[in-house]
């Protein structure tokens, strides 16, 4: 659900009152939000300096047809008011809307396939293709880049790091549900991924 201009403006004065909290608390309701499967929106700069260049105007919010994006509320710390996806919940159908009304330049006016919201990884162990219990392609199916950012080798899916958008529409549509809430395929924000391999 989005987040009414009236309600955000609440929340931002609350988020004013954080500087009241004490250094060490505030530290740790700041930690970047962005985890698997927890993505800024297409175009976004480097988490480090995303929370100062966004204004917290709620525009990408507003534009959102499929409400992809949600405002982070008080509890994120010097996060409130950013946005973010959740993909396991909705992910980006990648309409590139968001984009184009960011007055900041925080979501850079990218194309569809430039977009590198994270990396799917899929789960070995967990997906029911590579496992071996049944033969499931869902991921593929649904892929808007489907032989390009994902295809299947006898059968079983291999991702296209260099081509993958991380729009974790896989991940959404993954009928494999972990107990821990994650899928079968999941996203990796692309910084993760950099810091893993790097
Ligand atoms: S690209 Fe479109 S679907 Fe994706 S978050 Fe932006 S507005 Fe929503
Ligand atoms: S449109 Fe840009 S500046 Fe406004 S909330 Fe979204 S990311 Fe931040
Ligand atoms: S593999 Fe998944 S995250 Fe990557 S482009 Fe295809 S649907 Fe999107």
């Amino acid at each position: 659900m989005t987040l009414g201009r009236r309600d955000f403006l609440r929340q931002a004065g609350a988020a004013c009152c954080l500087s009241l909290l004490p250094v060490s608390v505030a530290a740790g309701l700041s930690a970047t939000p962005v985890a698997r499967n927890l993505l800024r929106p297409p175009g976004a700069v480097v988490e480090e300096i995303f929370p100062a260049k966004c204004i917290r105007c709620g525009r990408c919010v507003e534009v959102c047809p499929y409400r992809s994006i949600r405002m982070l509320d008080i509890r994120h710390g010097l996060h409130a008011g950013t946005p973010l996806i959740e993909v396991t919940k909705i992910p980006c159908y990648l309409c590139m809307k968001c984009v184009d009304v960011c007055p900041t330049g925080c979501l850079r006016r990218i194309r569809q396939s430039e977009t590198r919201m994270g990396l799917a990884i899929v789960d070995r162990f967990q997906c029911a293709t590579w496992i071996g219990t049944t033969l499931c392609r869902t991921c593929y199916d649904k892929c808007p880049f489907a032989d390009r950012a994902i295809r299947l080798d006898q059968l079983r899916p291999i991702v296209n790091e260099a081509l993958c958008t991380g729009c974790g529409i896989c991940t959404h549509t993954c009928p494999v549900t972990g107990a821990d809430g994650s899928k079968a395929i999941n996203i990796l924000p692309l910084q993760a991924v950099e810091k893993a391999v790097g």
